[in-house]
């Protein structure tokens, strides 16, 4: 829509600037005419180089007009357009004053002229404008008449040029009007486009346009852009449970709460059926993280129909924060680390606010300064993976956390903790050329399919090997599929020749992977993943590295697990 209205508005100033360029020529044809008839009864050659005098400047200030209307104008700020549009005006005033002058004063026949520039003055700039210029030129045409003939009883041209002032301020009211009544309409209309009908806050278009320029300004004001993504728990349970009518007045009631707890520079817009995202300019992340708090009390607070139905007995939200420059280096990183941050807050139990941090901006301070932009290429390959495969985001979440815990359990040394912290993060990388229908298929994937899939640690390796810094993490890659017994891939390692940390990793993915919802097969309960465990363990799994994680596993149950997982901070995407 602003793109239209942009485009509208440029294509009425390019008709405006012909028509003065045109005028301009008008009052060149209106001076050679009024030179012929006051100087030449006989043409003489002489003459001919005054006609060049006079005619040269002219066509000079056409063309200088010419390039500037349509190379400067666009190009300044809107300040300085405002003034160099007024000066604009003036001279136009004057030179038709000039004429005017040159040409008879008050007996002049070129009066109209000021037309021009008060039709032109109203479309461009609107009734006010145009009006100021009406009566401007009206009391120049009639000061005119006045100074010319101070003492006559009637004076006819003054009597004829109140006319000419009245047709003058009935072009420019009009027309105004109609400029302003156009304006309004096109004003309810972008409501209309950019405001979604359930919860009247901005639409997703709305909030894209936004998005780019806000995080322009930010750019240029230095300030930070901080951003919010809302998405409702269990809203389709809610929708299931009620029905969509009920659901709607959730999401209505919503909208509200949130449009009147945020400033008034936030745009909040809904980003989707069950999503809402505000963009904050100016606010920087822990003032975001406030307001993504108080929204989330706020909501957890209001009063819905049959909420006690929903599984914490509420309605509730999750929320995610980033920032830009510092999380984001554009807006679509931005409206991504935000995402990401709420599925984070999705996977730590919901009902809760979590700000975007990146476990790589972590290994970032620990790498040497020549591999930090294949670390942020590596990022890059992350973010896709989980676009492919938003499994594999809570996926790689997990697998990190229960890798710290399990590092605490085994007493590992500061350096081997991290090492199996980041190959945790990067272990499934390699599944970034598998395409996203086998990493989803829900049935057995074909001996084909299946080839291709086995490729992905040694793939991994490949991505990484390049990171000097990162050369510690190969062997947890490129062996974490391995078995103790010796029936693992890609190199069929078996018992202590698969190095400690990849058997420790083993552990955990596993563990994730029966414990989560997966595409091939439904999730098992921590006990049931646990007898798993227990069962492999010397033939899948080392039998002290599973032991030590069962222990945990135990101590630990259910819900709480997570809920203790999630006290631990700063292992994110
Ligand atoms: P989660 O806690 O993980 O967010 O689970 P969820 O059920 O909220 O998320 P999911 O994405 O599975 O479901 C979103 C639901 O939002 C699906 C649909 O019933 C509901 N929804 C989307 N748009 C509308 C809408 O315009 N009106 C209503 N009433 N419901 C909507
Ligand atoms: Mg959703
Ligand atoms: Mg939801």
């Amino acid at each position: 829509m602003k793109n239209v209205k942009n485009n509208k508005q440029k294509q009425i100033n390019d008709i405006v600037s012909v028509v003065k360029i045109s005028i301009l020529l008008l009052i060149g044809i209106i001076l050679f005419q009024n030179f012929i008839n006051n100087n030449l009864t006989v043409w003489v050659p002489e003459m001919y180089y005054t006609v060049i005098c006079l005619f040269i400047p002219l066509m000079v200030s056409v063309l200088i007009y010419l390039i500037w209307i349509f190379s400067t104008k666009y190009r300044f700020n809107k300040r300085y357009v405002d003034i160099i549009n007024k000066i604009e005006i003036a001279v136009f005033i004057i030179v038709f004053s000039i004429i005017i002058f040159i040409c008879g004063v008050n007996e002049s026949q070129y009066k109209f002229l000021y037309l021009f520039i008060i039709i032109t003055t109203t479309i461009q700039y609107g009734m006010k404008q145009g009006i100021i210029v009406s009566c401007i030129s009206s009391l120049i045409i009639l000061a005119m008449d006045i100074f010319m003939e101070p003492n006559v009883i009637v004076n006819t041209y003054f009597e004829n040029d109140l006319i000419l002032a009245g047709v003058f301020i009935l072009t420019a009211w009009p027309l105004g009007f109609y400029v302003k009544i156009e304006a309004e309409h096109i004003k309810k209309l972008e409501e209309l486009i950019n405001i979604d009908g359930l919860t009247e806050l901005y639409n997703h278009r709305y909030f894209c346009d936004s998005l780019a320029e806000k995080v322009k300004n930010g750019d240029r004001n230095s300030k930070p852009v901080s951003m919010i993504f809302i998405d409702i728990d269990y809203f389709k349970q809610y929708n299931d449970t009620h029905g969509h009518q009920k659901g709607d007045y959730v999401l209505r009631k919503i909208g509200e709460i949130i449009k009147s707890n945020i400033g008034e520079e936030d745009i909040a817009a809904r980003y989707g059926g069950e999503e809402f995202s505000i963009i904050l300019p100016g606010v920087n992340e822990e003032e975001a993280i406030q307001v993504a708090e108080n929204l989330r009390k706020k909501i957890e607070c209001t009063r819905f129909y049959g909420e006690e139905s929903q599984p914490k007995g509420k309605v509730t939200v999750s929320i995610g924060v980033s920032v830009y420059p510092y999380k984001a280096r554009n807006d679509i990183e931005l409206i991504k680390s935000a995402d990401d941050a709420l599925y984070r807050a999705k996977f730590f139990n919901k009902n809760r606010v979590e700000a975007y941090t990146s476990i790589l901006d972590e290994i970032k301070k620990n790498i040497d300064e020549k591999d930090i932009e294949l670390v942020a290429s590596i990022k890059t390959l992350i973010s896709v993976i989980n676009a492919k495969d938003r499994y594999t985001y809570g996926h790689v979440e997990r697998v990190v956390v229960y890798s710290r815990m399990i590092a605490d359990k085994l007493k590992l040394s500061k350096r081997e903790k991290e090492i199996l912290i980041y190959g945790a993060y990067m272990h499934d990388i390699g599944k970034i050329n598998i395409n996203k229908e086998v990493l989803m298929k829900k049935m057995r994937l074909t001996d084909e399919e299946w080839e291709l899939l086995k490729q992905h640690p040694a793939n991994g390796v490949e991505i990484i090997k390049s990171v000097d810094s990162l050369k510690d993490i190969i062997p947890l890659i490129i062996s974490h599929h391995e078995r103790y017994d010796g029936n693992g891939y890609p190199n069929k390692l078996k018992g202590k020749e698969i190095p400690y940390l990849a058997r420790i990793l083993t552990v955990v993915d596993s563990f994730d992977a029966m414990t989560s919802n997966r595409p091939y097969n439904t999730r098992k309960t921590y006990e049931e993943a646990a007898e798993e465990l227990e069962k492999c363990s010397g033939t899948q799994f080392d039998p002290e590295i599973s032991a030590a994680f069962i222990e945990i596993v135990r101590k630990n149950d259910g819900e709480a697990f997570i809920e203790g997982v999630s006290d631990i901070g700063e292992i994110h995407i």
